[in-house]
């Protein structure tokens, strides 16, 4: 009977230290990233779900969504959004984070589309200016109203005066900046200074 009584204890103790599987772990470190996600320790989070995305055979579902929106709190906002609408594609209006997912998928999804804004707005104006003339290196162009005399002709019906060239003030140059404003049709005379 002590024998069988010292068995079962065993059994029970060796069960106990079974039910430490890998499986167990994997859960409790979701767990851990879970509250760490709470408490705004997103990088630390990051690597708990991490552990258990790249080492657990099969990825419990809600695993996505708690990557998904610790992802948006790492500004990987196309990962959220992959790893969310993952979720609800598995777990649909039932799951247990639908209201969550959602909410998260629309904040990934805003600051996203926000990033892919600024960035065509990086690149046109990079190509505005890569269509803009470098001036050759130089800092003053010959300016083209002028042609460089810094006066310009009006033909009247019965004489012929010049004035001082209103682009260029009489200078008979522009600058390279106000070259390209010309050339753009947006620069501006003086014509204060034409008399
Ligand atoms: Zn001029």
């Amino acid at each position: 009977m002590k024998f069988i009584y010292s068995f079962i204890v065993c059994f029970n103790v060796c069960c106990a230290f079974g039910q430490i599987t890998p499986e167990s772990e994997y859960y409790r470190r979701m767990d851990l990233g879970q509250e760490l996600m709470y408490e705004g320790k997103y990088d630390a989070a990051q690597s708990e779900f991490l552990f258990v995305l790249e080492n657990m055979a099969v990825i419990p579902t809600e695993l996505a969504y708690f990557f998904g929106r610790n992802s948006f709190h790492l500004d990987a906002y196309k990962q959220s959004i992959n790893w969310l609408n993952k979720y609800l594609q598995l777990k649909g209006a039932k799951g247990q984070y639908y209201d969550d997912a959602i909410q998260y998928l629309q904040f990934s999804e805003d600051k996203y589309m926000e990033l892919q804004r600024n960035k065509t707005s990086v690149l046109s104006a990079y190509d505005l200016a890569s269509l803009q003339y470098d001036c050759e290196g130089l800092d003053k162009m010959i300016c083209p109203v002028c042609k460089g005399s810094g006066v310009i002709f009006r033909h009247g019906i019965f004489d012929t005066h010049y004035q001082t060239c209103p682009y260029s003030n009489g200078e008979g140059y522009l600058s390279c900046k106000n070259y390209n404003l010309f050339m753009m049709g947006i620069l501006t005379p003086h014509d204060s200074l034409s008399r």
